[in-house]
């Protein structure tokens, strides 16, 4: 028996997840998924009852589980807190300790939202890609970093750029072991030309490639390039690996080629056995927190990827996936693609598709 640990958060977080409760159950009692659900206050609502964003419970019991499927946290109800206590600490102490160092955001443009997006049909119609972005290290992590004071009364700001041999091979790794599953081809994005982490980056990925998987199609691309072909022809795409920054831009300009954030899933995985974390990309939405208009599918999509890639159900997966176009296909739509379905309409949609 697996297990899945719910942590609903803030804003729209609860009314999501309360969507992909639906479909665990329906998959559960009609499906034969054999799955148990432990449920924890987290981010803003664990703060409220516990005076912290994780408690060292909910955190052990992040890494006991198989996969942890979080709605979204903060808002402004905590923007006074202290800073390591804010919501939003809780993620990032829940990201670091899971050690979750691949972080998967497919972009994919589902025919009926095709014209939803800011780019145009024929050139997003079909999209689907997958960028691995390197989550644990580089420039967000490196050190020295700080803010000091110069001799001549100058504020100097700096961060260090830093990755080692291992880290880049274990990302790369994960991008060619998912290219195979998919059209086998793999795009490194870096600086080489201007960074010398970027020299080692491509030179690491290349040796990998030679050693271990030559039989994947492999191309470099800086990482400027990589983003203005993005927009003009992201089609030409399978998997884009990158660093940590290179990939916070290009996963978000990737997304927009799909419509809404509200549809938009991630994983972030770390070494083979050890539980996954799977978030949809947007956060609590205060703006319309409450209001019961948040599109699910986002959160849906996420525990979607939990199944393929924590809790061994790819047949499930495919299942779910398969629902929640043919919903889009009918037409069904949330306010933030241009319907007036509410979040539960939208979890019913799909719940009737699967
Ligand atoms: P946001 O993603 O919450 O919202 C941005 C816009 O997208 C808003 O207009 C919102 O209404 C809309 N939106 C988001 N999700 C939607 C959905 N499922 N359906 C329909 N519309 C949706 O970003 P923000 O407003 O910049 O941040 C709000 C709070 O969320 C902040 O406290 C921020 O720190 C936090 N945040 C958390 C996460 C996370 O938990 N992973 C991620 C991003 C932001």
């Amino acid at each position: 028996m697996k297990t899945l640990l719910l942590l609903p958060g803030d804003g729209i977080g609860p009314e999501v997840c309360a969507e992909v409760r639906g479909i665990v159950t329906a998959l559960i009692n009609r499906a034969g998924l054999e799955l148990k659900i432990e449920e924890r206050p987290f981010g803003g609502a664990s703060y409220d009852d516990y005076g912290t964003p994780l408690t060292v419970e909910a955190m052990t019991l992040a890494k006991r589980v198989d996969a942890v499927l979080m709605g979204a946290v903060g808002g402004p109800k905590w923007a006074g807190v202290g800073r390591d206590v804010r919501p939003e600490a809780g993620l990032l102490q829940l990201r670091q300790e899971m050690e979750v160092f691949a972080n998967l955001r497919p972009a994919i443009c589902f025919d009926a939202l095709a014209d939803a997006s800011s780019l145009r049909r024929e050139v997003v119609a079909g999209l689907d890609i997958m960028i691995v972005r390197e989550l644990c290290g580089g420039v967000y992590f490196g050190q020295p970093r700080g803010i000091e004071t110069l001799a001549d009364g100058q504020r100097r700001g700096f961060d260090t750029q830093v990755y080692t041999t291992s880290e880049i091979e274990r990302i790369a790794r994960v991008a060619f072991e998912l290219a195979r599953t998919r059209d086998n081809r793999v795009t490194s994005a870096e600086k080489s030309n201007v960074m010398e982490s970027g020299l080692l980056w491509r030179e690491v990925v290349t040796d990998l490639h030679k050693r271990d998987y030559s039989d994947v199609k492999l191309e470099h691309m800086l990482a400027d390039n990589c983003s203005m072909q993005l927009v003009r022809n992201p089609k030409q795409f399978d998997v884009i690996v990158t660093d940590n920054l290179f990939g916070d831009l290009l996963s978000d300009q990737a997304s927009m080629a799909t419509g809404s954030i509200g549809l938009l899933p991630s994983a972030a995985l770390g070494e083979a056995g050890k539980p996954g974390l799977y978030e949809p990309i947007h956060g609590s939405a205060p703006d319309i927190a409450g209001q019961g208009v948040a599109n699910p599918i986002a959160a849906i999509l996420s525990f979607e990827m939990a199944l393929r890639w924590s809790l061994g159900r790819a047949d499930l997966a495919d299942r779910l996936y398969a629902a929640v176009e043919s919903a889009l296909n009918q037409g069904a739509r949330t306010r933030d693609i241009g319907g007036t379905l509410t979040t539960a309409q939208m979890g019913e949609a799909v719940l009737a598709a699967l």
